[in-house]
């Protein structure tokens, strides 16, 4: 129900209680009259005389002052990151996304009080910024790996150590060393990983920048003004988290043994080929050189005909 619908049937004196309760369903045209009641206690005199005004037509000048109205979600005492500093939010100025994040955090308040944003948080300190959540799924990313950065910095990916947990078949050691493999072992921390860190420093450096075990779980970063880099760089990274999943996989599942480095140069190779394949047929190769060959570092473009890195051979 709306304050016009409750005004447009119980009259600009809120005093017809019949038809509010017609309205409203309910039998008891007392209930109706109870609430009219308290409606009009609740209203000024000079409300009561806008409303009679409503009622005659009368239309608002659009030049007359409107108080600003505030919002405060009520997280009482509670406090956390995730809840933010912001505590009261001007209905003028906010759009129905800011609305829909602070509702939603207002109903999972007592979660979301003192929680870290990941669970990385704690292995995180002092090394680097907060996780960049909206390189995660920035092009040419795409979705299932973008999806895959997103469940590993909120623990959500099946680790040993988890799994055997609730199946006690299954052992909580890392199926390629003798530790105990939970998420942060699985992405950063496993003997494993050595070769394909060491790739990835090498090629971070031929972008110019220092690779870290936080650029790579947090997201490299961004800068607007040198976009084409960065969204290489974040390109790298997620495909990079991609090779360590569907190598722990095959292992679990096939028991192959395969180098992650391997498989992260082979699928960068079937991305740079299929795209180079689309942007071919649909004669744009400019736009396939704007995306991809930034300073040659994956690929390089000469006479329509492409040509890997070293590094991804
Ligand atoms: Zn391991």
């Amino acid at each position: 129900m709306t304050l016009q619908q409750l005004v447009d049937n119980a009259g600009p004196a809120l005093a017809d209680a019949q038809a509010v309760s017609s309205m409203l369903n309910i039998q008891s045209t007392r209930a109706a009259q109870r609430v009219l009641q308290l409606w009009r206690q609740r209203l000024s005199g000079k409300e009561r005389s806008l409303l009679l005004d409503y009622s005659t037509g009368t239309v608002p000048d659009s030049k007359d002052p409107f108080p600003e109205v505030h919002i405060s979600p009520l997280f009482g005492e509670l406090e956390g990151r995730l809840l933010g500093d912001e505590r009261q939010i001007s209905l003028h100025t906010a759009n129905k996304k800011i609305l829909y994040k602070q509702y939603i955090k207002v109903i999972n308040k007592k979660n979301l009080c003192n929680r870290a944003p990941t669970t990385w948080a704690n292995r995180m300190t002092g090394n680097g910024p907060d996780p960049q959540w909206r390189l995660l799924y920035k092009p040419p990313l795409k979705k299932k790996t973008a999806d895959l950065q997103w469940r590993i910095l909120h623990g959500a990916v099946g680790s040993n150590a988890f799994i055997s947990v609730f199946t006690a078949a299954v052992s909580s050691q890392c199926p390629f060393c003798p530790l105990r493999e939970t998420v942060f072992h699985a992405f950063s921390e496993c003997g494993r990983l050595a070769v394909l860190f060491t790739l990835l420093t090498n090629v971070f450096n031929l972008f110019s920048e220092n690779f870290s075990i936080g650029k790579f779980i947090y997201g490299a970063g961004y800068n607007r003004s040198n976009q084409r880099k960065w969204q290489l760089l974040n390109f790298i990274s997620g495909e990079a988290k991609l090779a360590i999943y569907v190598t722990r996989k095959r292992r679990i599942e096939n028991n192959t043994v395969q180098e992650a480095a391997t498989v992260f140069c082979c699928n960068i190779r079937c991305c740079l080929k299929l795209e180079f394949g689309f942007y071919k047929l649909t004669k744009d190769l400019n736009n396939f050189r704007n995306i991809w060959c930034y300073k040659n570092v994956l690929c390089t473009l000469v006479d329509d005909h492409l040509t890997f890195a070293n590094f991804l051979l």
